[in-house]
C-alpha cells in the first residue's frame, strides 16, 4: 500500500484540496495527516479517500463534497441547492454592515447559503435580520446555517418581495444570479454543478437586479440603502439604473481583485 504522501501525489489535486478530502475521507483531522504522511494507508481509508478524490478529479466542487464552505470565518453547510459563498460576496457584507444603523432591519434577497444574512447577524446582535429566497431547500439550508450561527435570523420563503408586503428595512442586501444565460462560463468549473436560479438571470444578466431595484424603493426607508452584488461588466449599467430609479449617493465598489463588483445607492423615499 502507498503511504499518505504518496496517495496525495498520485490525486494529481492541488496540494491542499487532496488533503482536505483525505482527510474528510479517512475522518481525520488535516494536521494528523501532515505529521503521518509517511505511514502506510490502510485499504478502507484509501478506498474512501479515492472515492472523495475521483468525485473532484470529475470537476465536483470542493465545497460540494465536504458539505461546507468558510465565509467570512464562519463555517457555512452548502449544498448543491446553493450558491458556493465567494469571498468578492465578503465586500458586500463590508459595505450593508457599515450602512446598517444601530438596532436597524436589513433584507437579505435569495439569500441561498444565508451566507449575507448570517454573517451580518452574527457581527450584529443588534440588527433585526431577515432573509428570504424563492427555493424552500436553500432556505432549509439558510435556517440550518442561522441556527448554527445567528438563531435571531428570520427566514422568509418568498420571490423576491412577494411575501414581504409592507415591510421596510434600513439595508436591503443582495447577491442575487447576474450571469447572462448566454455566458460560456456557466459551463465551466464550479458553474456547472450550482443552481442556475442562483446565477443565471436573463439576456444581459441583469434581469433580476433590475426587479430588486425597482421594487426595492417600496420596502426601504427614507435614507435606506439598497445594496448588491453585479458582474464584472455591469458596474456601469448598475449605477445608471439606480439614478434613472431615483436613488441618489450612488456608488460602485471593486472587489480585493480589483473588479467593480458591488452598487450601493440611498432610497431619498
Ligand atoms: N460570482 C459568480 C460567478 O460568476 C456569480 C454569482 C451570482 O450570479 N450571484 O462565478
Amino acid at each position: 500500500m502507498p503511504n499518505w504522501r504518496e496517495l496525495l501525489a498520485a490525486s494529481g489535486l492541488p496540494r491542499l484540496e487532496a488533503q482536505l478530502l483525505a482527510a474528510r475521507g479517512a475522518g481525520v483531522k488535516r494536521s494528523w495527516l501532515l505529521a503521518h504522511e509517511a505511514d502506510e494507508v490502510v485499504p478502507e481509508a484509501a478506498l474512501a479517500v479515492g472515492a472523495l478524490h475521483a468525485r473532484r478529479q470529475a470537476g465536483e466542487p470542493i465545497a460540494y463534497i465536504l458539505g461546507e464552505r468558510e465565509f467570512f470565518g464562519l463555517e457555512l453547510a452548502v449544498t448543491p441547492d446553493v450558491l458556493i459563498p465567494r469571498p468578492e460576496t465578503e465586500l458586500l457584507v463590508e459595505l450593508a454592515r457599515a450602512h446598517l444603523p444601530e438596532g436597524g432591519r436589513l433584507l437579505d434577497i435569495g439569500t441561498g447559503s444565508g451566507a449575507i444574512a448570517v454573517t451580518i447577524a452574527h457581527m450584529r446582535a443588534d440588527a433585526r435580520v431577515w432573509a428570504c429566497d424563492v427555493s424552500p431547500a436553500a432556505l432549509a439550508i439558510a435556517r440550518l446555517n442561522a441556527a448554527r450561527h445567528a438563531p435571531q435570523v428570520h427566514c422568509v420563503k418568498s420571490d423576491l418581495f412577494a411575501a414581504l408586503p409592507g415591510e421596510r428595512f434600513d439595508v436591503i442586501a443582495s447577491n442575487p444570479p447576474y450571469v447572462a444565460s448566454s455566458d460560456p462560463h456557466l459551463a465551466e468549473g464550479d458553474l456547472r454543478f450550482e443552481p442556475k436560479l442562483a446565477l443565471e438571470a436573463g439576456p444581459d444578466g441583469m434581469a433580476v437586479i433590475r426587479r430588486i431595484a425597482a421594487d426595492a424603493r417600496q420596502h426601504l426607508k427614507p435614507g435606506g440603502i439598497l445594496v448588491f452584488e453585479h458582474g464584472h461588466d455591469q458596474g456601469a449599467a448598475s449605477r445608471e439604473l439606480l439614478v434613472v430609479l431615483g436613488y441618489d449617493s450612488v456608488n460602485d465598489y471593486n472587489d480585493l481583485s480589483s473588479i467593480p463588483r458591488v452598487c450601493v445607492g440611498r432610497w431619498k423615499g
